[in-house]
């Protein structure tokens, strides 16, 4: 059913210069799905989560969220960047605010609410993500695992109807990897609509409703976790799986 299809991507080109980064794109991300992108480096996933939230413009072809065709600026771009929750390989905290006010600024600035209602969402945010009582500390005070889970705190404080993780574990040292992914996991229980990029294949096979092979820029093969990593259909794939699994 088309209402369902949350992010749309229809025939998506990028180039940067003369290299082809997204070619002919097409991935659409149902309501609750939650889409594990792997693939080599270089293979154009980073630059494809950038353009979901439109830090990255396309050459051609279309994005959508709920509907409604990627806005260029102004307002609707902000309200965008709202709806799209966004979480990078590097924290990206404001290093200079408390844990709790980088979760309660967003939605003062962005989704002009109350500071009391704000900093009681925060610490909701906070405790589910099970850093409640890290709330007073600067971002430097804590591991990268901590600083993580405040970022997607952050994220999810805009309510967010989709959420982008691009290797949200690849700049933490291992034994930080899985408080992480264990909230990406919950996440994914609780029927968020996510899209994460990572090298993690144990998250995706157990939380991916379909994990998306991307090589050169291209879609090169998507199913499901059991058939992608039981069966893969291309050469691409296996010899990828091969290589990291
Ligand atoms: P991945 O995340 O799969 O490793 P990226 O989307 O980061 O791949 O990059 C895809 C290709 O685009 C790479 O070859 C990269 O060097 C190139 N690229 C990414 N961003 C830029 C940019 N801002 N300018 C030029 N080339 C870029
Ligand atoms: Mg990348």
């Amino acid at each position: 059913m088309p209402d369902q299809e949350l992010v749309v991507l229809d025939q998506v080109n990028k180039r940067f210069g003369d290299h082809h980064v997204l070619r002919d794109v097409n991935l659409s991300v149902l309501r609750g799905e939650v889409v594990v992108i792997i693939g080599p480096s270089g293979a154009g996933k980073s630059t494809l989560c950038r353009a979901i939230n439109r830090l990255e413009t396309i050459d051609s072809g279309t994005i959508s969220v709920d509907g409604v065709p990627l806005p260029a600026e102004g307002r609707a771009l902000a309200q965008l960047r709202a709806e799209v929750g966004m979480v990078f390989q590097s924290f990206n905290l404001f290093s200079h605010k408390t844990v709790l006010e980088n979760v309660v600024l967003g939605q003062v600035h962005v989704l002009k609410k109350r500071r009391d209602a704000a900093e009681r969402r925060a610490r909701e945010l906070l405790d589910r993500v099970g850093i409640g009582a890290q709330a007073a500390k600067f971002p430097a005070q804590l591991s990268g695992g901590q600083q993580q889970r405040v970022a997607i705190a952050r994220a999810l404080a805009m309510d967010p109807k989709v959420m982008l993780f691009d290797e949200p574990t690849s700049a933490l040292d291992p034994e930080m990897v899985n408080e992480v992914l264990d909230v990406m996991t919950s996440l994914a229980r609780d029927g968020m609509t996510m899209i994460v990029v990572t090298h993690e294949m144990g998250f995706a096979r157990r939380a991916a409703d379909r994990v998306v092979f991307m090589a050169d820029g291209e879609i090169v093969e998507q199913n499901g976790p059991d058939d992608f990593f039981g069966t893969p259909r291309t050469d691409r794939a296996r010899s990828f799986l091969a290589k990291i699994l």
